[in-house]
């Protein structure tokens, strides 16, 4: 089998061209202090010229504006947006936006095109993914309790979400609700689409949260209630039961890019880990000469190296046998991803000392939002368990007592089938 993640040169010159802006035109923005009108104004002209470079919504097929990349250039590009919190908004790829506009490109009908996906991809209107619940675990979505019954022509949803990010502000929600209560576990449920005016809908608040997104221009993850919230029988999106079909075909993809991004993240808190190294001294040497230190500069190289392989196999994965031949590779890496940069960060604010705990780096910023990606999309222990299970079922337990590779065991059927060699050898001596 060969292995070929490689990129053509024309495609290498667009991810320099990214690089660059990330650099000149993105990342000042981080640091000016400005109201989201003012933000988006600023942001405005970079869209234009991210549209005029053919680089807007990638994500999306051609038919929609996009390029109809496939996962491992998309994954190329997330890695380089990603270094900054506000580069996808300035490619049109920011979640859930991105993977609600995937759902609705390839589920939604067209009247639900029309209205919630083109406004969507043109930046005029925003969306929401409204799933968990506080009082069902996330991590088991078969437990979903918020229900949607059919009467007349409308759907009536009750029910209790939060985490819903950019709840508070979107235009629009995706909601997973329960609408074939006596189905498998695995078709009860569907998604309807809520528009943020529809009756009975309670948007409570934004959760305060480690993070400190609820701060920023309203961002931030919603407490919504749905109490007889009625929505047309129309707004469900694909079939009846499909929720979790379409939920997968949103997450496989989305995890891709999330694992890039966190590289380019990684990748940030690494070069500051390297250039302080050779900035301060202490104990009459630069920091770059502690053996500690190399350690963690050598430790951070590999397994940004390894996660980097991986993500990117991963996605080779998806664009060469589709997403469901790679469900074990994206939850590897979901799970290896998130922790690598948890690390790296975690060493860059430890060189960097009360400078790196203060806020006037990066760092303590990008250390808050990277512990949440070890719950997001599924926490580390149901990947851990996916992975475990789906390799196990290529083992069989061996016969009998003891391990296949019990040594006396082997060295009794190794006799047995070299018995006239052994006795050979011994005539002969
Ligand atoms: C920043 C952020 C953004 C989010 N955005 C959204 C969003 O837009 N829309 C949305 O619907 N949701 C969103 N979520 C919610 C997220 O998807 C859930 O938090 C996640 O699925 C886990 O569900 P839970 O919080 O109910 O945890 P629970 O399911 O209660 O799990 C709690 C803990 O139990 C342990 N656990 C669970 N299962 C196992 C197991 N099999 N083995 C061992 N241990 C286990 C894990 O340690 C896990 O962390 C967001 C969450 C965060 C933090």
């Amino acid at each position: 089998m060969s292995w070929d993640f490689s990129t053509e040169p024309e495609f290498e010159q667009k991810l320099e061209w990214m690089r660059r802006f990330m650099h000149d035109e993105v990342y000042p923005l981080e640091v000016l202090d400005l109201d989201e009108r003012g933000f988006m104004r600023a942001i405005r002209p970079l869209q234009e010229e991210v549209k005029r470079q053919k680089l807007w919504a990638t994500h999306l097929a051609p038919e929609l504006g996009g390029q109809g990349y496939g996962q491992v250039k998309l994954g190329l590009m997330h890695e380089i947006e990603g270094a900054s919190v506000w580069g996808p908004i300035v490619f049109g790829n920011q979640a859930p936006d991105s993977g609600n506009s995937e759902i609705l490109a390839h589920f939604g009908t067209d009247e639900q095109k029309k209205r919630w996906l083109y406004p969507l991809l043109d930046g005029k209107i925003r969306s929401a993914f409204s799933m968990t619940e506080p009082n069902t675990a996330g991590s088991d979505p078969t437990l979903l309790s918020t229900t949607a019954e059919l009467q007349g022509d409308e759907w009536v949803i009750n029910g209790h979400k939060w985490f819903t990010s950019n709840g508070m502000i979107a235009d629009f929600l995706i909601a997973m609700v329960v609408t074939e209560p006596e189905a498998d576990s695995y078709e009860r449920a569907s998604m309807i689409i809520v528009p943020a005016d529809a009756p009975g809908l309670k948007r409570l608040r934004n959760i305060p949260t480690l993070g400190g997104e609820h701060e920023r221009f309203g961002y931030g993850h919603a407490e919504i209630v749905y109490e007889n919230v009625r929505v047309p029988s129309a707004n469900v999106l694909g079939e009846r039961g499909q929720g979790f079909l379409i939920a997968q075909a949103r997450l496989g993809p989305g995890r891709i890019h999330h694992c890039m991004r966190w590289l380019g993240q990684a990748r940030r808190a690494f070069d500051m880990l390297c250039e302080r190294a050779l900035q301060r001294e202490a104990f009459g040497k630069k920091l770059a000469s502690h053996q500690t230190v190399q350690n963690w500069i050598a430790d951070s190289a590999a397994e940004m190296q390894a996660a980097r392989l991986m993500t990117l196999h991963a996605a080779w994965m998806i664009d060469t046998q589709g997403a469901s031949a790679a469900r074990r590779d994206i939850s590897l890496i979901k799970f290896f991803g998130a922790k690598v940069l948890h690390d790296v960060i975690d060493r860059a604010i430890q060189i960097h000392g009360s400078l790196g705990f203060s806020a006037d780096l990066p760092l303590e910023e990008m250390y808050r939002h990277a512990r949440a990606a070890r719950i997001y999309d599924g926490p580390d222990e149901v990947h851990r368990v996916s992975v475990a299970r789906q390799i196990l079922a290529g083992y069989q337990a061996p016969q009998g007592m003891w391990p296949r590779e019990h040594i006396p065991t082997r060295r009794e059927a190794a006799r047995r089938k070299f018995a006239a060699l052994l006795e050979a050898a011994t005539t002969d001596a």
